[in-house]
């Protein structure tokens, strides 16, 4: 969260909040606010909240399914304190310890990754609980994402023909940054590493949502939301901001003209590609990298931790959940514009193979999210904002940006969003 900011006296100036977009930055800063008395409007386009982390029935599947697998680490603080505000934490389960198990499917190793609860890494100095095939030394060069430079990308600062790379740095860092190493900002790596497997096993817990991401992510901060003033609005576009002398005075929407009274507040909490519509001048990112996943209507094993890294295939995690297994391929434009057919014609293999199944392949649904997170390189890294933007150059002395594209530190995770949505919450509190 950012810096402390005195809240007592702001509390009495502002009002009320107009929240554009229901995504998890917008829910934070919603929940923030209203954890300082502050209520919020949201104003959501879609037809529920969540964007981008969300669950809906599929009637294909005839089941509930996620967009996507969204994994959390207990050292995601942002994220857990948001999960107790809304009293929304034991919806989120897992192996309850730092387990990480990994099959190669060219060789047909397996092996899980346990690391020690506390920070000494004692697990790396034991050759039977190393990623097979890894030296000692081969951890120390981790250390290499300490002085890497500002636009080293993780390849660069890494060595990519170490196994310790191939088998475990490469997997976490394209899942974590969602773009291809070679491109990848290394820093942006590291930001993550800090706050988790640097600091241990304890901050390494893998979480996920037992029923769904919405049932664990959205609708727990709804329902809390609702006592305290939350208003929200779906189906609701907003189409373009009126602005008078420096502030926001109404927004305009699909349903309608919606004032913004004095005291009162206006957060883009709308992914970039809509925000740099709505804020002249705003620059964000531009870049993007999809996601992929597949959704398997079938029942399987879920193993000792409910998910499997894979390596030498298509598929690069697997998820097993009640009645589906769901495949998440990341920094995935290279594969996005296949068909679904081709998708799951060349995934399902993989999951056989991993899962160790013997049936023909199930009933799948394909999900492909074109611009899952804008890409992680040094060039978009340059274009987030954080949450003002000067009414100078088009933003407005009221208006305060979140999402995962502000400039969190972070990369487009869950932790960056809700830590954006507290960021923009202290800046209002501080007095937009
Ligand atoms: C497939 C997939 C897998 C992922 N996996 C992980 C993971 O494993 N771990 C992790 O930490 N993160 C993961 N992420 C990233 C994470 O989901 C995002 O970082 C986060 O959800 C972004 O939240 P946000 O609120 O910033 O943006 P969004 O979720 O995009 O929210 C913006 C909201 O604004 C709404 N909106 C847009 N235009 C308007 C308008 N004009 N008026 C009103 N509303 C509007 C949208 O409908 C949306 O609801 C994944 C993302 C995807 C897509």
């Amino acid at each position: 969260m950012a810096k402390a900011v005195d809240r007592s006296a702001a509390r009495g100036s502002v009002t009320r909040a107009h929240v554009i977009g229901a995504g998890l930055a917008g829910l934070a800063t919603a929940v923030a606010l209203a954890r300082h008395g502050v209520a919020a409007s949201l104003y959501e386009a879609g037809p529920a909240a969540g964007g981008r982390c969300r669950s809906y029935f599929d009637r294909g599947l005839n089941c509930r399914i996620d967009n996507g697998n969204h994994l959390l680490l207990s050292g995601n603080h942002a994220a857990m304190t948001y999960l107790d505000t809304i009293g929304a934490r034991r919806t989120v389960g897992g192996p309850g310890v730092a387990r990480f198990p990994f099959v190669d499917l060219a060789t047909g190793e397996r092996w899980t990754i346990e690391p020690d609860p506390g920070r000494v890494p004692w697990w790396i100095f034991r050759p039977a609980r190393r990623v097979p095939g890894t030296g000692l030394r081969d951890y120390l060069t981790l250390l290499a994402l300490r002085h890497a430079g500002a636009d080293a990308t993780v390849a660069e600062a890494l060595d990519p023909t170490s196994p310790l790379y191939k088998r475990l740095l490469e997997p976490l860092a394209v899942a974590a940054l969602n773009t291809p190493p070679a491109e990848a900002l290394a820093r942006l790596l590291r930001t993550v590493m800090d706050a988790t497997l640097m600091k241990g096993g304890e901050a390494c817990i893998p979480c996920l949502p037992r029923e769904g991401l919405s049932e664990s992510f959205i609708d727990p901060a709804l329902t809390w939301l609702e006592p305290r003033g939350g208003k929200l609005l779906t189906g609701c576009r907003v189409t373009a901001l009126r602005a008078e002398d420096g502030r926001v005075v109404a927004l305009e929407t699909t349903d309608g003209i919606m004032p913004v009274g004095a005291g009162e507040a206006v957060v883009m909490a709308a992914p970039p590609w809509v925000a740099d519509g709505l804020v002249p001048g705003l620059v964000a990112p531009d870049a993007f990298q999809a996601i992929v996943n597949l959704h398997f209507r079938l029942a399987a094993d879920p193993g000792e931790a409910g998910f499997l890294g894979v390596l030498g295939g298509t598929a690069e995690w697997i998820f097993v959940k009640p009645g589906i297994v769901s495949v998440t391929i990341s920094a995935a434009n290279r594969i996005v514009d296949l068909t679904a057919e081709e998708l799951a014609e060349r995934v399902w293999p993989d999951v056989r193979a991993a899962l160790r199944l013997g049936e023909a392949m199930p009933a799948v649904r394909v999900v492909k999210e074109r611009r899952a997170t804008f890409a992680a390189t040094a060039a978009q890294e340059r274009r987030r904002p954080g949450p003002r933007w000067p009414a100078e150059t088009g933003g407005a002395r009221n208006l305060v940006l979140a999402g995962d594209w502000t400039n969190t530190g972070l990369p487009a995770t869950i932790e960056g969003a809700i830590r954006s949505g507290y960021t923009a919450a202290d800046a209002i509190l501080a007095g937009a």
